[in-house]
């Protein structure tokens, strides 16, 4: 079966993974995944991961900093991350948002944070990939607030209700599936990621966290994210490669990657 899969978000660059890049990569090649978007989580990360696409022609860049690290955000950090934003392989801002689970940093002090980081994303006119975790009214409130000047973007490993997604694709924006969706609770996300528009979904890894079924637990990577597409495709009733090639499709158009992509991917 011809597969070419699109990995929307992966951390190819964290210290689990950073050192065996070549065969993680050629191991999602086998596996049909013939795109990564490699996601930014700080400064020293950012410049990994621009190392990284530039290196290899099916990787991509992005360049944020998570909301983990926000209380030690300063404006010297965005004026360094700056020009990064501007290399040709960088494809969006991001991961930037809100994460009230972990709270490493206070709550207030990430808010700041996330709208300065959108500001700076509408300024560069960048998509933006966008990280929530027990803080969706809040995300959804700063979001609206961008309404109309945001160039668009991505809300990572969207595990929320119906209604959420409702909220977020009415902003134009688009849902990544994790490995959550192939876990045997998750019933209730399947339900939910059934009855969404298929122009608007991507799937991804979050590499090296994430992996889906059976690897639940295990050191993630691209190789299996067939197994969350799978798991999508079955729930709009497409065959897999099907299901691939809309999802790739809507990873090329978000990150604007139509004629920037390798020959060998093109195919
Ligand atoms: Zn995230
Ligand atoms: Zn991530």
């Amino acid at each position: 079966m011809n597969v070419k899969l699109a990995d929307s978000h992966a951390h190819l660059d964290e210290p689990q993974m950073a050192s065996m890049k070549d065969e993680v990569l050629n191991r999602a090649r086998q596996a049909g995944v013939h795109l990564v978007i490699n996601v930014g989580i700080g400064l020293a990360n950012s410049r990994q991961v621009v190392d990284s696409a530039q290196r290899f022609p099916q990787v991509f860049a992005t360049v944020g900093v998570h909301p983990h690290g926000a209380q030690a955000l300063r404006p010297e950090t965005i004026d360094a991350l700056t020009p990064l934003v501007r290399h040709p392989k960088v494809v969006a801002v991001g991961e930037i948002g809100l994460d009230f689970y972990r709270r490493r940093s206070p709550e207030a002090v990430q808010e700041f944070w996330f709208r300065e980081l959108l500001e700076w994303a509408c300024g560069l006119n960048r998509v933006v990939v966008v990280h929530t975790r027990e803080a969706t009214a809040a995300t959804l409130k700063i979001l609206r607030e961008f309404r109309g000047r945001l160039p668009g973007g991505v809300m990572h490993c969207f595990a929320g209700s119906y209604e959420e997604a409702r909220d977020f694709l009415d902003l134009g924006l688009y849902l990544s599936f994790s490995g959550v969706l192939t876990y045997p609770p998750a019933e209730p996300l399947r339900r939910v990621a059934a009855r969404l528009p298929l122009d608007r979904l991507l799937v991804e890894t979050d590499c090296p966290y994430l992996a889906p079924q059976p690897w639940r637990g295990k050191r993630n990577e691209p190789a299996y994210l067939p197994a969350t597409a799978a798991t999508l495709a079955r729930l709009h009733d497409l065959p897999l490669s099907r299901l691939a090639e809309r999802t790739w499709n809507n990873t090329v158009t978000l990150f604007g990657l139509n004629g920037r992509l390798p020959p060998e991917s093109e195919k």
